[in-house]
């Protein structure tokens, strides 16, 4: 049988980045605010807010710092509560956590998107915030969640991570909320290692939040954005000192003219694997919702009427063929389990999450897999499952 591809590996950066590396080393010129005019990290900022249609963009050290500022510009009060989908990366609660608000929790379906009856029964015993993560590039109904928030009067901002390249109506993911937050972190779409933007059409926002991330005494003006709110927030917020440096931005921007593609060869991988998996009685891959198009490096399935027992010899047979399945619930600590959370009091019972989380797989699937690959992890996902299944009973059952 065929060696299974490692799918920890990375693309290479593109070659564009050579050269403005090699001319940041030269002149040692890391700091985004040293040179007079426009830096790797402005650049970025202009290129990047033009790319997903948003007015302006603010980049910083990570999509956690992105998420914090964005609660903090918004001037949610000590003890606001914003609502989360239980189905979250730990980064994420303790962003609100971090900006002195209190996370409340909304459960997610085995589709891995927001509960929308139970969305709006926590809408209804009021919150102050909406942080919408679009949990592995799945992306929720968000016209029922704007809806629901706009007639709350309540403020949405969107963690888009993970769905860099996702639209919805058409509409690029993160432009559909107040904020919305990107990371570029190495397993996303565009990997400069850590990174994080933050993107709004909102002037007064991005002026709160520039001056946050560290634009201190008046960097802001090197900043691409609309001057008018600066004069009135000069020395009156804290400096959270969040930048992004100049090396990172370079990495970022030689990756921007490859997102259309890594985005569609995602897809394509995405739903080679899912069209496969969907064959075997023992998988669903949900569908995507209507209004979606999906920017997939990875893929997500429910294994179906199989007992704990089976579920771990399933996990060790995958392990033995070298294609590496996390289920969120199963794996010690795992981040993206809720009941890991202990920095919260108390910590929130979650039924219908917790079910999802003990059954679903996650298994990455970047765009640099050749179709071959893809049909090899498929087929090493059936046959574990099969033969899980369908072998007569052994200790497995047992344990
Ligand atoms: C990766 C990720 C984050 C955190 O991003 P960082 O840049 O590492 O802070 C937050 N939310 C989701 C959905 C993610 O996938």
């Amino acid at each position: 049988m065929p060696q299974a591809p490692n799918v920890y590996d990375a693309e290479p950066i593109p070659e564009s980045a050579r050269t403005a590396i090699e001319h940041l080393l030269t002149s040692g010129d890391l700091f985004r605010y040293t040179a007079p005019g426009a830096t790797p990290v402005s650049l970025l900022e202009t290129e990047f807010a033009d790319w997903i249609g948003s007015k302006s963009a603010l980049a910083v050290s990570s999509c956690s710092a992105a998420l914090f500022l964005a609660l903090k510009a918004l001037g949610l009060p000590r003890g606001a509560r914003v609502l989360v989908p239980a189905f979250t990366f730990a980064a994420v609660p303790s962003s609100v956590v971090h900006a002195d608000c209190v996370p409340v929790f909304a459960e997610v379906d085995d589709s891995y998107r927001i509960d929308l009856d139970d969305f709006s029964a926590r809408m209804d015993a009021g919150v102050d915030a909406v942080l919408v993560s679009h949990m592995r590039g799945h992306t929720s109904d968000m016209d029922s969640i704007m809806n629901l928030a706009d007639d709350a009067d309540v403020p949405v901002i969107e963690d888009a991570a993970h769905s860099l390249g996702t639209r919805w109506h058409g509409r690029t993911i993160g432009t559909i909320g107040r904020v919305g937050c990107f990371s570029f972190q190495s397993y996303k779409l565009v990997n400069a290692g850590e990174g994080g933007i933050l993107v709004s059409d909102d002037d007064e926002l991005i002026a709160k939040a520039v001056i946050m991330s560290g634009a201190y005494e008046h960097n802001w003006k090197k900043h691409p954005v609309l001057q008018d709110h600066f004069q009135c927030w000069q020395n009156r917020l804290p400096l959270y000192n969040m930048r992004m440096n100049n090396l990172s931005a370079a990495i970022i921007r030689s990756q921007i003219p490859e997102i259309p593609r890594r985005a569609q060869r995602g897809r394509e991988n995405h739903d080679h694997v899912a069209g496969l998996l969907n064959r075997s009685p023992y998988f669903i891959v949900p569908e995507p919702l209507g209004p979606e198009i999906r920017a997939p490096d990875s893929i997500q399935f429910n294994l179906i009427n199989m007992t704990d027992g089976q579920v771990m010899a399933f996990l060790d047979q995958t392990a033995t063929k070298g294609v590496p399945v996390q289920v969120f619930g199963l794996s010690k600590d795992n981040a993206r389990a809720f009941w890991n959370w202990q920095f919260l009091d108390p910590l929130p019972d979650l039924p219908g999450t917790r079910a999802m989380l003990m059954r679903a797989c996650d298994v990455r699937l970047p765009a640099r897999l050749s179709g071959d690959m893809c049909r090899h992890i498929a087929r090493c996902l059936v046959e574990s499952a099969a033969r899980v299944m369908e072998t007569p009973a052994t200790d497995h059952d047992h344990r």
